[in-house]
């Protein structure tokens, strides 16, 4: 592993705006689509079928015609012997694969869907070019399914290629707030 990545993943220093060490930051989670109001208040996943209309729930999102699941975004990061940096975020997908996938969330047996298309519905980082094209690739036993950027120039389809470098992933972090200096002006 990159020494100075190896001393930043063990580093007690904190971040200047919530105080969580840089392996506590490697996973961050957006609550809703972009496109869902801050207003829609999360509920029990049960919602999602109970209620008609814009529901928001925990899992899953109905906006009008557009239907949204939680899943999950990894960049791997370089030279670290297998570590990722993960967002949790949202797809949107079709309504019959929305559908299906409720069904089969509750068998355990997402996974028999295989990949389909999404969108990344969260601008991963803020404020860039959204929705960006994606593959949805199912997990077993009710995990999350990932996330691959199908569009081959996009910045986060290179970061999932080549992985992540130190440098990006604290410029990542700093669009989200998050200030932590590099270890390396220590020395
Ligand atoms: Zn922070």
């Amino acid at each position: 592993m990159d020494a100075h990545l190896a001393r930043m993943l063990t580093s007690a220093r904190q971040c200047r705006c919530c105080g969580a060490t840089f392996a506590q930051l490697l996973s961050l989670g957006c609550d809703r689509p972009d496109l869902c109001p801050e207003d829609l208040v999360v509920q029990d996943n049960s919602a999602i079928l109970a209620q008609s209309g814009d529901v928001l729930t925990d899992d899953f999102c109905r906006l009008g015609d557009l239907r949204f699941i939680r899943a999950i975004l990894a960049l791997p990061i370089a030279n670290s012997g297998g570590e990722e940096f993960t967002f949790g975020t949202w797809a949107n997908i079709g309504a019959d694969d929305f559908e299906t996938y409720i069904d089969l969330l509750d068998l355990q047996d997402t996974e028999s869907m295989g990949s389909r298309p999404a969108w990344l519905a969260n601008a991963i980082p803020p404020d860039t070019a959204s929705p960006v094209a994606c593959m949805l690739h199912m997990r077993p036993e009710g995990q999350y399914p990932d996330l691959q950027i199908s569009e081959p120039n996009h910045p986060l389809a290179t970061l999932q290629t080549a992985g992540a470098q130190l440098e990006e992933l604290l410029e990542l972090l700093f669009a989200y707030g998050h200030d932590l200096a590099s270890l390396v002006y220590d020395s």
